[in-house]
């Protein structure tokens, strides 16, 4: 099994490969080329992809999920509580948490082309099914519906519950920080304790990352259970 991950304008989407592949979020709008090409030079064909899943409802993850089922016709799963935000091509409520995190909401927080889900799930999805050794865990916080996915080489795809670095990843992106938007800091606490249990090797994140295990752990010894 491995994770490709794929730089897109201002966020990363992943091709995960395993028996079968899954592709994990969609970018920004107008990123359907990139995505093709990553997936060509992966060795993959669309075919060999069993599911294109977002970690939540936010245009620079969905963005380009619309046309990329027109090219390819790919089952598109999301979680229930952002289940909405893709069906009316919205964002949702978004809650910046300093300065900086209001001029990139003002800069990037827009419509885009909405499109109804093929899968919407509620309870925590085994991957099995797909042809991927791993499992999606409901980590909520950053958003309502925001999930994360633990793969069987011990990484995790974890989307906006954190970021690597700072201005989308461009600055530092190997340093754990906490994501510009945040819908519910109780959530956000509780979804990156539970993470931390997993202990994934690995984390990749929507903006900047990889981030590695102890440094996550470190960044956040403070908001840890004890
Ligand atoms: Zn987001
Ligand atoms: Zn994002």
């Amino acid at each position: 099994m491995h994770v490709i991950q794929i730089p897109l304008r201002f966020s990363n989407a992943y091709l995960v490969i395993d028996q079968q592949a899954i592709l994990v979020d969609t970018g920004s709008p107008n990123e359907s080329d990139t995505i093709m090409r990553a997936i060509t030079n992966a060795g993959i064909t669309p075919n060999d992809i069993s599911l294109l899943v977002h970690t939540h409802g936010h245009i620079d993850h969905a963005g380009s999920t619309a046309e990329l089922r027109r090219r390819i016709g790919i089952p598109t799963a999301i979680h229930h509580a952002d289940a909405p935000n893709l069906l009316s091509g919205t964002n949702g409520i978004v809650k910046p948490r300093n300065l900086e995190a209001r001029l990139v909401a003002a800069m990037l927080v827009k419509p885009f082309e909405a499109v109804k889900a093929d899968i919407v799930f509620t309870e925590e999805l085994s991957l099995h099914a797909y042809g991927i050794n791993g499992q999606i865990i409901f980590t909520p916080g950053h958003t309502k519906g925001s999930i994360s996915l633990l793969l069987g080489n011990g990484e995790a795809i974890v989307g906006d519950v954190m970021m690597g670095g700072w201005l989308g990843g461009t600055i530092r992106p190997h340093q754990p920080n906490y994501h510009y938007f945040v819908d519910d800091w109780a959530d956000v606490h509780h979804s990156i304790n539970r993470l931390l249990t997993h202990a994934p090797t690995r984390w990749y994140v929507g903006h900047g990352g990889p981030l590695a295990y102890a440094q996550v752990a470190r960044h956040f010894v403070d908001i840890i259970d004890k």
